[in-house]
């Protein structure tokens, strides 16, 4: 059993949908306080609400973590609010596709600077309340797919999610003199929003490469993030989890048959 998040204050970023919100129920359930952020705050704050309404301690505080400005105000605004910021749960992301052929360099330009740039500005802005902190825990969501994988598409979407982890593991020398630790959650095919848009063949074609034969949930994500987040995860830091249901193991689709 881990010890309690209760009365911890959380920031999770990209929380008005997908694995983001997922994140920001389970922790709240564990008793903390959470602040969850996104760019629109029309649906931001009707999650939040929703999460209201079985009792948790969520509030919404809109930002865009590409912008150093909005990073900086969104920070601000929530360690006001819950005195403080415990745990950072650096999450918003996209995923747009495109070929070699078709990427521009503003394409690469906009998904670097959200998925990387704004995980670097997140901790950034959090550091002098995650010093305050007891322990101070940073999580990112990176993914397999750069890290480990590679799929026509997603060439600059790669690249980001494996700069997070070049960026994560000099982040955690630095963090570790202030007992601040920085893990890595790597996702492989979940079932959220960002997800489905991407078309019912590509699901169903992902769900037949993963050995346990089923996309991952929010919740497999989130209990990872969660176990890095405890107590207990305190001397383990730089380091990254792969939670796919198997899905980088096969050596070829003989493997799977
Ligand atoms: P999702 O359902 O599309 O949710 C993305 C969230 O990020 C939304 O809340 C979105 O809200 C927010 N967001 C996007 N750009 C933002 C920005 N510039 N500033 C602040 N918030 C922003 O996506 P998801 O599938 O849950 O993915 C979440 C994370 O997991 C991403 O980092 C993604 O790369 C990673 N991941 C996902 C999978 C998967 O299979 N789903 C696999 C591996 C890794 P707004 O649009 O309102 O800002």
């Amino acid at each position: 059993m881990l010890s309690s998040l209760s009365g911890k204050s959380v920031l999770v970023t990209g929380a008005s949908s997908g694995i983001g919100l997922g994140i920001a129920g389970v922790f709240a359930r564990q008793g903390a306080r959470v602040a969850i952020s996104a760019r629109h705050a029309d649906k931001l704050e009707a999650v939040a609400a929703g999460l209201r309404g079985e009792g948790l301690q969520v509030q919404a505080y809109a930002g865009d973590v590409a912008d150093t400005a909005s990073v900086r105000a969104l920070v601000a605004a929530v360690a006001e609010a819950q005195g403080g910021i415990d745990v950072l749960c650096s999450n918003a992301g996209i995923f747009p596709s495109g070929t070699l052929d078709e990427l521009t360099a503003e394409d690469w330009d906009q998904v670097l600077g959200i998925n990387a740039k704004g995980s670097f500005l997140c901790v950034q802005a959090c550091l002098p309340y995650l010093r305050k902190a007891e322990y101070g825990r940073v999580i990112l969501t990176s993914s397999i797919t750069g890290p480990v994988t590679g799929f026509p598409g997603w060439a600059h979407y790669g690249a980001s999610k494996a700069a997070q982890l070049g960026f994560m593991r000099t982040a955690a020398i630095e963090l570790a003199r202030d007992n601040i630790t920085i893990n890595a959650v790597l996702p492989g095919n979940i079932l959220t929003e960002g997800l489905l848009d991407m078309g019912q063949a590509y699901v169903d074609s992902m769900a037949a490469s993963v050995p346990l034969k089923r996309l991952g949930s929010v919740e497999d994500i989130a209990y990872a993030a969660l176990f890095f987040a405890s107590q207990e995860a305190g001397y383990l830091t730089g380091q990254s989890l792969v939670i796919d249901g198997g899905q980088i193991l096969p050596e070829s689709l003989a493997a799977l048959a």
